[in-house]
């Protein structure tokens, strides 16, 4: 079968692949412990449960909008405002099925042949495959963790060129966990205003912040780089929400009715019963998003802690989101080697820096409980006093 160019340019998302390989393993009651997707570890809260539930038992299980219920657009217009300090119209909001959804559908919506976009490394691996599937080319711009794996606005500066169309940003970042701070933001704006580019914030972590950080949007630093800011967010991670694959995208009208036009012939809308959840995440009480991020917070001492206790490993503490990128480059392995290793002689499972643009780390995620935790702790620090490792 001869199937179309653009498929066989990309491969299937490592993360769902490695964490999929890791629950079939459990299935089949091998002890594995798994730091590969990140996926809170918790129940979705029961109120936004109760909520799903009474809209189905209401008979909401018809199509609706393509765009979203006007309910759950109006609620995510206030809490833009609210929490971001960003002034949206409900028509400036799509609802979509999940963050990386929304993401799709704005580069579908924006990219083509001949456009550039600016992606600092380490990225979530699926930013440049979505802009390979919309023809874009994706510019990588290498950061490092001596400079807290930020971009600095003179390596956007030297990125951009007259075919430059839209820069990603993710704060807290996916799979470094740096938080950029309001000053970092405002001298990378200068440069977005400036060169009239368009940036996507992708704040899917901005709930899971720690240490005081201060998780700000860009789009919210004035007038100019709001209009050329899109926001994309959602509820998998702040709420535990993540089967329920709803998210949204928000930013000037012309971009969102476009992302409208081409949801209402690929997806329609989002499950309408689940969009009722969603409300009610953004609306009721907020003490369960705070019970969950200090939950996260304990966690990330203990394998910060545990991670630079082990010989020949190194790894800066995150600020924000729910993931560990550890150097293992004084271990002689490359990423997939290791992480392929890891899993064979002490089944732990993690990803391979290589999926998110860098060959000498690996990613684990913390969203699991302290046992898991200090359990995979004791097997990783086997494995790297290891024949294997010390051989190599
Ligand atoms: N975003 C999460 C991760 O990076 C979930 C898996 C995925 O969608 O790639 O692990």
């Amino acid at each position: 079968m001869k199937l179309a160019e653009r498929v066989s340019q990309v491969t299937p998302s490592i993360t769902l692949a490695i964490a999929a390989k890791a629950k079939a393993m459990k299935t089949e009651g091998i002890d594995v412990c798994s730091f590969s997707a990140g996926e809170p570890d918790f129940d979705t809260p029961a109120h936004i449960k109760a909520a799903c539930v009474k809209a189905l038992d209401e008979g909401k299980t018809k199509y609706g909008p393509a765009s979203g219920e006007p309910k759950l657009r109006e609620a995510i217009a206030q809490k833009l405002k609210r929490e971001n300090g960003l002034d949206y119209k409900p028509e400036n909001v799509i609802v979509t099925n999940g963050g990386k959804h929304s993401l799709y559908n704005l580069i579908i919506a924006l990219i083509e042949s001949g456009d550039e976009v600016i992606i600092p490394a380490p990225y979530w691996l699926s930013y440049p495959e979505m802009v390979t599937l919309a023809g874009g080319t994706s510019v990588i711009v290498q950061t490092d963790a001596s400079n807290g794996y930020k971009i600095t606005p003179q390596q956007l500066r030297q990125a951009i060129t007259p075919k430059t169309k839209l820069f990603i940003i993710n704060s807290p970042s996916n799979p470094t966990g740096m938080v950029y701070t309001p000053e970092e933001l405002q001298a990378l704006a200068e440069v977005i205003v400036e060169k009239d580019i368009l940036v996507v914030s992708d704040e899917i972590y901005e709930k899971i912040i720690y240490d005081g950080a201060k998780q700000v949007s860009i789009g919210s630093l004035g007038e100019e780089i709001f209009a050329r800011t899109i926001i994309s967010n959602g509820f998998a991670k702040g709420y535990s929400m993540t089967g329920w694959r709803i998210g949204y995208l928000a930013g000037p009208l012309e971009l969102i009715k476009a992302t409208i036009t081409l949801q209402s012939h690929s997806t329609s809308n989002v499950c309408t019963f689940a969009q009722y959840g969603a409300i009610a995440a953004l609306e009721g009480e907020q003490d369960c998003v705070e019970e969950m991020r200090q939950a996260f917070a304990k966690r990330r001492e203990v394998m910060y802690e545990r991670l630079n206790g082990i010989p020949r490993l190194s790894c800066p503490k995150p600020e924000g989101a729910f993931y560990m990128l550890p150097d293992i480059s004084k271990t002689g392995l490359k990423s997939l080697e290791f992480s392929n290793l890891l899993l064979e002689k002490e089944q732990v499972a993690v990803i391979p820096g290589i999926a998110f643009g860098v060959d000498n780390n690996i990613r684990l995620s913390y969203a699991t409980d302290m046992a898991t935790i200090e359990k995979g702790m004791d097997r990783l620090e086997r494995f790297i006093k290891s024949a294997t490792v010390m051989k190599s």
